[in-house]
């Protein structure tokens, strides 16, 4: 499903060159909960921003689906990440639109067709239980709510991977086990690939099966674990 090979990128800092990813490769598999952990300032979240080419590679290449995304035009680019969502650890949701809308400007951006994005939305707002707050404004909703709001607008297009940064890190345990287990049904009812970062070990131990640690720019290492469950 992804393939990174000898993925860098390098900034420019006070002058001098500096990778926050350094010669990185990583393959995720179809249907794989794949987490990357690490420190803060590690190149976590710039590398799962490459994955969607939000961040261009300095060098490497970045397969996903089979096709090289660092090779494509522009609009073909577009069109490949209509099969990528992406959701943050601070929602991202438009504050000025209702829940509803703020779904339904994801399908219009899409393209998805137009008679079918009302119930498509609705369809989604339901899946992640939010149905009844389709009328309200992000503001009106909790921490643990927002966030199902953009796991649904990240959803809505019908994407076949999910790229997650820092999903659950401005969440407390209980609303975190609530969307890490949204994110496991996303995973195995409707079989999207996610890819989560995440600075904390018991949020990747409980639903992923592959790690790579990060530091320092680098693949520390890469480990296969049995997730441990969200205690449901
Ligand atoms: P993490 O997600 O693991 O906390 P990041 O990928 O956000 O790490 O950042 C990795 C390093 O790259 C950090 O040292 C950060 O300061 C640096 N960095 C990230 N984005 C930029 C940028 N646009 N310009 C310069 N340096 C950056
Ligand atoms: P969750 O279980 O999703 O974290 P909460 O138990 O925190 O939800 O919130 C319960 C209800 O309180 C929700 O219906 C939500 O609309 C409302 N609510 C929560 N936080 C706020 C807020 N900051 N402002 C307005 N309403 C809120």
């Amino acid at each position: 499903m992804i393939e990174l090979t000898n993925v860098t990128k390098t900034y420019i800092q006070h002058k001098t060159k500096f990778h926050a990813v350094d010669n990185v490769t990583i393959s995720v598999k179809n249907g794989d909960i794949y987490g990357v952990i690490g420190r803060s300032g590690a190149g976590k979240s710039t590398l799962l921003r490459m994955i969607n080419l939000l961040e261009i590679p300095t060098k490497g290449s970045v397969v996903v689906d089979g096709q090289d995304l660092t090779q494509l035009t522009g609009k073909q680019l577009r069109l490949a990440r209509q099969s990528i969502g992406m959701i943050f650890q601070h929602f991202n949701l438009v504050s000025n639109k209702t829940i509803l809308d703020n779904v339904l400007v994801a399908l219009e951006l899409a393209n998805y067709p137009k008679k079918e994005r009302m119930e498509r939305a609705l369809e989604v707002l339901r899946f992640v239980g939010l149905e009844d707050h389709a009328a309200k404004y992000p503001s009106q909703l909790s921490g643990g709510q927002k966030q199902r709001v953009a796991i649904a607008r990240a959803i809505a297009n019908k994407p076949k991977l999910l790229l997650c940064d820092e999903p659950t890190s401005s969440l407390d345990p209980n609303t975190t086990r609530e969307i890490l287990s949204v994110l496991r049904k996303i995973n195995q009812e409707l079989g999207v690939t996610i890819v989560i970062v995440s600075h904390e070990m018991d949020v990747i131990k409980s639903i992923c099966n592959l790690v790579t640690i990060m530091d320092n720019g680098k693949v520390y290492e890469t480990i296969g674990l049995k997730p441990e469950g969200i205690g449901d």
